[in-house]
């Protein structure tokens, strides 16, 4: 249920919505918007009825969360949550854009990354040091070495890191080096993953598994969400269907039906999305002009060369150009890049 705080509703009234429902063993989270506070109540609700909150001082009504993720739902926030890691902001009227290799290779690869990606307009830089590869005999990722040369491509750009985390027991490792925790599409339903990373205030961008429905991926935010990280953004990466023109198939309706739904913010992911690097820029254009509040691009100096996913990704020339054309269709939506 949500708990609607009156416009002029004293702290100690919220304080003592807040106990109430801690006694009632439930978990409340106090979202406090521009104009109005409330408090989303989670857990078995048949335990608050008949709780008499509508009684309470500074409370101005309650009312059922209809939609199966709670903390998640527009009804409970009607702004969109923006993330900020450092200068990537994501979910306000500017469109982040986080671009880099899939797998950090060198420092020359990453650090020389960054910063043509800087230059074009990007304000996070991705890189994969944990990978979630398909064969066990796939290059897995340079791991904690990894994550030290994203470290320097920080140091040298000041761009914020997203960077993959593929097991609980890896997530204080990679959120000492790491500005944004990525959950990748094959442990969207790591269930214990997310409660690893929902127990951080690391931001988090939580990928769409490709077998999973949108619904199930509000259910997987919700769980970051229930564990106290409220700064997740979610990534439509592509899904799995009987086409093969594609790596995936990417469903950009997904913008605006979660837009509908969640106070989330959007990312959308066109390098996975289909797997082909001529394509990329056509579908980062029609991403942004759907509403996407950020896009997730794989760049790399020398693609034919890339240890992981070269198909799909650009050069420096390709991202400058993609992201000259992103930022006409930002503008005429009436919103900027980077
Ligand atoms: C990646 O971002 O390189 C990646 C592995 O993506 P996904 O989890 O969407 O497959
Ligand atoms: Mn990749």
């Amino acid at each position: 249920m949500i708990i609607v705080m009156q416009a002029g509703a004293a702290p100690q009234d919220l304080d003592r919505v807040v106990s109430r429902v801690e006694q009632l063993r439930l978990r409340p989270h106090v979202i406090v918007g521009t104009e109005r506070t409330v408090v989303a109540v989670v857990g078995d609700e048949r335990d608050a009825t008949g709780a008499g909150f509508e009684t309470l001082p500074g409370v101005a009504s309650v009312l059922p969360i209809l939609a199966p993720y709670k903390v998640a739902s527009r009804e409970v926030q009607a702004e969109t949550t923006r993330v900020k890691a450092g200068p990537l902001e994501v979910g306000g009227s500017r469109i982040g854009v986080i671009a880099g290799p899939c797998s950090v290779e060198s420092a020359e690869q990453i650090v020389g990354t960054a910063r043509a990606v800087k230059a074009a307009g990007a304000t996070g830089l991705r890189g994969g040091a944990f990978k979630p590869r398909t064969s066990p005999y796939s290059f897995q990722g340079m791991k904690e070495k990894g994550l030290e040369l994203l470290a320097e491509a920080r140091e040298a750009t000041g761009l914020a890191v997203v960077t993959e985390v593929v097991a609980p027991e890896d997530v204080p490792l990679v959120a000492r080096y790491a500005d944004v925790l990525q959950v990748g599409a094959r442990n969207m339903q790591n269930y214990r993953l997310l409660e690893a990373v929902g127990r951080t205030q690391t931001p988090v961008l939580l990928k769409r598994g490709p077998a999973a429905t949108v619904e199930e991926l509000l259910l997987a935010a919700e769980y970051i969400l229930d564990a106290g990280n409220l700064q997740v953004m979610l990534c439509e990466r592509g899904i799995r269907t009987f086409e093969t023109h594609t790596r995936f198939t990417l469903p950009l309706a997904t913008v605006p039906w979660l837009h509908a739904r969640t106070h989330l913010p959007v990312v959308v992911d066109p390098s996975h999305g289909t797997g082909h690097a001529n394509l990329v820029e056509s579908m980062a254009a029609a991403s942004v002009a759907a509403g996407a509040d950020g896009l997730i691009i794989e760049v790399h100096p020398d693609p034919k060369c890339a240890s992981s996913d070269g198909a799909q990704t650009l050069d420096f020339a390709a991202f400058g150009r993609m992201m000259d054309v992103c930022r006409r269709v930002a503008e005429a939506v009436g919103r900027s890049l980077g």
